[in-house]
């Protein structure tokens, strides 16, 4: 399987070619065309499996082929640590460069003021830890979660672990039930399946 063969538009094709990524992974193969084709998915993958790629790249290509006229954070990424906020960010930004698609980290460390005034002018997407999400959507009020078309929980089992049921189950609760899922996990604990069994529609299990 080549990038060439997904159908990918030519803005993230040269995204692609500037991350250096030829040749799409085991986990990229499976879940870029389920991603495109708007399904739930999850899957047991570590870091290492390319599965940032694997879920931005079908986000990127909705924002791109369903553009909107107002400005709404469409897109919402929870990771467990700022650390992986910064590589997923880091991630998204180089594989959209040459779109005006634009992503916002929203993590504890970084300041709270900076934070509401870049959410305030709505980003396409959000890269949050929950704790810091929650705060912001409501305390500060800086933005809600109506708009959300795609939900990503990316390391479940370490979100789960560090204490995050409560914020979890309150965000997916504040998204509309018209949304995308998609999850992933290293280990596929009960808590996990119960999160998926909450959150996620029909979903496809990828193991890879
Ligand atoms: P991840 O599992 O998403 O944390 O990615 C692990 C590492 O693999 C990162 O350094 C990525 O930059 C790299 N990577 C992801 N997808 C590809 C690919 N298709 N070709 C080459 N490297 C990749």
């Amino acid at each position: 399987e080549t990038f060439a063969g997904m159908n990918l538009s030519r803005p993230i094709m040269k995204g692609l070619t500037t991350l250096g990524f030829i040749k799409p992974t085991p986990i990229q193969c499976r879940a870029i065309p389920l991603g495109m084709a708007g399904k739930d998915l999850c899957g047991a993958a570590v870091t290492g499996s390319g599965k940032t790629a694997a879920f931005l790249i079908p986000i990127l290509e909705r924002l791109l082929y369903r553009p909107k006229n107002s400005a709404v954070i469409r897109v919402l990424i929870l990771v467990p640590t700022r650390e992986l906020g910064v590589q997923v960010h880091s991630v998204a930004e180089r594989l959209a460069q040459y779109t005006d698609i634009t992503a916002t980290l929203c993590v504890g460390g970084l300041s709270n003021k900076a934070q509401e005034a870049e959410l305030r002018r709505r980003p396409d997407m959000v890269i949050a830890t929950p704790g810091r999400l929650i705060d912001h959507v409501l305390n500060t009020h800086s933005f809600s979660l109506s708009d959300i078309e795609i939900l990503i929980m990316d390391e479940a089992d370490r979100m789960l672990e560090a204490g995050f049921t409560d914020e979890l189950n309150q965000i997916v609760q504040m998204c509309p039930k018209s949304r995308q899922t998609m999850l992933f996990s290293a280990t596929m604990t009960d808590n996990v399946d119960e999160l998926i069994r909450l959150s996620l529609n029909k979903p496809i299990r990828l193991f890879v």
